[in-house]
């Protein structure tokens, strides 16, 4: 089935926020919160929306909590919840009959056995709920790669519960590769409450907790947390051996440990109380360090789930699948794909580019082209270092950027690499809207197949024979 040109509507759900629009317009109609506010006991009294959450909590209602609809994994799993979002979505937000415009959902890059049940339940949602004419399902990280031109990409994707990194190659996501963590922007909340608990009074109930991380906590990660451009325990090492250095007489205030410096952050509370939190430096940089040392934090947490071991593994992982098969191996078909202007347009800019002593294979300078047979697990290091993309709003720490390159080129030396970030700050906040929205408009697109109520009832009826 075909809906080339057609206005669409697209929606995007993450762990953290959910973002709704139509297809044919630059920016979506809602960025409003993945997660609920309900009075308890009262199921009709469900309330989504940021600004409605947000007046809600103010009333300080003890009986109110909220309640998420995405589990860790990205997946929904609060369906009778999704269903009253995506119908606050239509009815307040896009002011449509969810039976009048075509539809396009994302899902996570994931295992086959969870992705058919969660497809089902997504058909069941939309035809039989919702009665939504046709249905596309597009896999989040390989729309982000096409949309920026790339069919081949390492998409690291820093989010709310995850942390994901997802190798695609020749327009297929390398389900070998995909590497997960819990280390994203929700650890980071915990830490930042846990790291000012002695000066904050503990949020009490949900709603407060929820009020927090959509407030205070994340400026506090915008504006004080800083992601060290190298190993920060090395850094700190550095630091102390200085500091220690016998100085002449009035000459140490020059020569003190810059770590110690004190940052400023004005927290405004949600009864309206004003206070000045003072922090080191070293607290701001340790936090986000977490990220790359999980073991840092917590000596059970494995070292293996940091961001550096995730991409490394992720690399390695995919050059030796797709070398050792000849094809990708996993979902979604083969194809190559050369897209037009639209999804170049909607790229994000050039975030740093570092070039190495290029001790590369040819095709590694044309990485869209590379050959899906007969390939060497270097001529994938290649393609996927010259085409980084970082996206999630955790990447939008301080830092995170020139981080991860320095990270990949002390991994991979011999190899070119090429980080691509959008550096507008919105528009990296809602890529995989964007990507989902340039996806369906082009006029050429057929890895993303349109699903219909006959298709589901076709499959309903498999499932009983
Ligand atoms: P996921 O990818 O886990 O499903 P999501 O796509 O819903 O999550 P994102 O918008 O990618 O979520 O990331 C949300 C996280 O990013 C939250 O933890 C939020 O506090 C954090 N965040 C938002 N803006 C910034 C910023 N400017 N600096 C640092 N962190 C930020």
């Amino acid at each position: 089935m075909s809906n080339t040109g057609k206005k669409c509507v697209v929606i995007h759900n993450g762990s953290w926020q959910t973002v709704a629009g139509f297809s044919n317009r630059e920016t979506p109609q809602c960025v409003i919160p993945s997660s609920y506010i309900q009075r308890d006991g009262q199921r009709e009294a469900q309330i989504f929306g940021t600004f409605e959450m947000l007046d809600e909590t103010q009333e300080n209602d003890p009986n109110s909590n909220v309640y998420t609809i995405i589990d860790s994994r990205g997946l929904p799993y609060n369906w009778e919840a999704l269903e009253s979002q995506w119908r606050y979505i239509y009815e307040k937000q896009l002011q449509i009959d969810p039976s009048e415009l075509p539809l396009i959902i994302s899902v996570p890059a994931s295992s086959s056995e969870v992705d058919m049940k969660i497809v089902h339940k997504y058909f069941e949602l939309a035809f039989e709920k919702l009665r939504v004419p046709t249905l596309q399902i597009v896999v989040e990280p390989l729309a982000i790669a096409l949309s920026m031109s790339k069919s081949s990409a390492l998409v690291i994707d820093i989010g709310a519960r995850e942390c994901k990194i997802t190798p695609v190659i020749d327009g297929t996501v390398v389900k070998s590769g995909v590497m997960k963590s819990k280390f994203a922007g929700d650890f980071l909340d915990f830490q930042v409450t846990e790291l000012l608990k002695d000066r904050l009074p503990p949020a009490e109930s949900s709603c407060q907790m929820w009020y927090n991380s959509q407030t205070w906590i994340q400026q506090f990660k915008n504006t004080m947390l800083q992601v060290c451009d190298r190993n920060l325990v090395e850094v700190q090492r550095l630091h102390e051996e200085q500091s220690n250095q016998l100085q002449p007489v009035g000459f140490q205030q020059f020569t003190s440990n810059s770590l110690t410096q004190p940052k400023n952050f004005l927290l405004k509370t949600a009864n309206g109380s004003k206070q000045t939190i003072s922090v080191e430096l070293k607290d701001c940089l340790k936090l986000p360090e977490y990220l790359f040392q999980p073991q840092l934090s917590n000596k059970d947490f494995p070292s293996s789930d940091g961001l550096c071991e995730l991409m490394s593994k992720s690399i390695r992982k995919t050059g030796a699948t797709v070398s050792s098969l000849g094809t990708p191996s996993g979902g979604g078909n083969g194809a190559s794909l050369t897209l037009n202007e639209k999804g170049g347009a909607s790229s994000a800019s050039m975030g740093g580019t570092t070039s190495k002593n290029a001790n590369t294979a040819t095709n590694a300078s044309n990485p869209t082209n590379a050959p899906s047979s007969g390939i060497s697990p270097e001529q994938v290091y290649s393609i996927l270092l010259t085409n980084v993309i970082i996206t999630g709003s955790t990447s939008l720490l301080q830092g995170m950027e020139q981080r991860i390159v320095n990270e990949l080129s002390i991994r991979f030396p011999q190899y070119k690499l090429t980080t691509y970030a959008n550096q507008i700050l919105m528009d990296r906040k809602i890529q995989s809207w964007i990507a989902m929205s340039s996806m369906s408009n082009l006029p050429s697109w057929e890895l993303g197949k349109w699903f219909s109520a006959s298709d589901y009832e076709f499959v309903k009826n498999c499932a009983k024979r």
